[in-house]
């Protein structure tokens, strides 16, 4: 219709920018509620050793299923969820939730959870982390918590202090999905992380050859490894990501090759003896 009125091409668009606002209205009404209607789910995927695939722990993926949106993956409500204030009480339940979890794990495990920049501009998240660690009494050294790089570019200087304070408590800190975005190397001096993450578009590319991500990889290795930090890839599907990353000296592997995110069920019978199978029938 819109031809009728001389060419114009811009109105056809107009009612789809309108269904986004709309779906994006929908879905913050519909994320309000979630967390009391217990519609969140985490999964768990392995991290396993590169040198022998020996299954060092799991990092916690949250999962949201809603009546009305079905599915929806993180990467469309987390940033949602930023923007609305409500990652602040969704962000304390998956805390919680992975620590409880991790327990029932074997005592070698660790579990990682992802921590966005707006939780860390509450300067009490350091005392939810005191609290979820006491409540389900989960050594700190057992607890990974992963943040990227923006961070640092919310509020100046607070978070590293509050990065600190949780460094201070014994739990680890990964840099997550690095050479993604500014990949300053001064936040490296900052902050004591133990575990730099490659991001899976440099998997990708190394293991097809591309010369720029297997330099970037091997740069990354090389500078976690003179800073005392190891490397975890990202990402990994086929065999030859995996043989790549192997050759590339990355220290631990997390990807679909070994596992994907799963739910705490399954993670538990991964560690149920064999003979005790049939209840799993039931
Ligand atoms: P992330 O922390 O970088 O997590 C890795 C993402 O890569 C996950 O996507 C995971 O399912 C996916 N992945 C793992 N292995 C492979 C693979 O071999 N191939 C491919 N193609 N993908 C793989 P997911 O679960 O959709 O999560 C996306 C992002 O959402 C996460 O990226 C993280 O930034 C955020 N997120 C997830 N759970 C939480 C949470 O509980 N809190 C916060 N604040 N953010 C979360
Ligand atoms: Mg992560
Ligand atoms: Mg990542
Ligand atoms: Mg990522």
């Amino acid at each position: 219709k819109s031809k009728d009125k001389g060419g114009n091409v811009v109105a056809p668009y107009v009612p789809s920018l309108h269904a986004q606002a709309e779906e994006r209205r929908v879905m913050e009404q519909e994320l309000r509620g979630a967390l009391d209607r217990g519609e969140f789910e985490l999964y768990y995927q392995p991290v396993v050793t590169a040198e022998d695939g020996t299954l060092n722990g799991f990092e916690a993926l949250i999962r949201w299923t809603n009546q009305t949106l079905g599915n929806v993956s993180p990467g469309r409500f987390i940033p949602l969820a930023e923007d609305s204030r409500l990652i602040a009480p969704i962000g304390e339940w998956v805390l919680r939730t992975a620590c409880a979890e991790a327990m029932r794990w074997p005592s070698n495990l660790k579990v990682a959870i992802n921590v966005s920049a707006e939780q860390l501009t509450d300067p009490n998240f350091a005392a939810v982390v005191v609290s979820a660690l006491a409540q389900s009494g989960l050594p700190p050294q057992r607890l990974e918590i992963e943040v990227t790089e923006s961070v640092f570019l919310r509020d100046g200087g607070g978070a590293a202090q509050l990065l600190d304070q949780l460094i201070a408590l014994g739990i680890r800190l990964s840099l997550d999905d690095f050479g993604t975005g500014y990949s300053s190397l001064g936040y490296l001096r900052k902050t004591q992380f133990s575990t730099i993450k490659v991001d899976r578009t440099f998997v990708v590319g190394a293991a097809k050859g591309a010369t720029e991500s297997i330099a970037i990889i091997r740069a990354v290795v090389a500078l976690a490894d003179s800073l005392g930090m190891s490397t975890t890839a990202e990402g990994a599907e086929t065999e030859l990501e995996v043989e790549t990353i192997r050759t590339l000296g990355c220290s631990n592997i997390q990807g679909y090759y070994y596992g994907r995110p799963m739910p705490a069920s399954d993670v538990l019978a991964l560690f149920r003896p064999p003979d005790s199978l049939p209840c799993a029938a039931a």
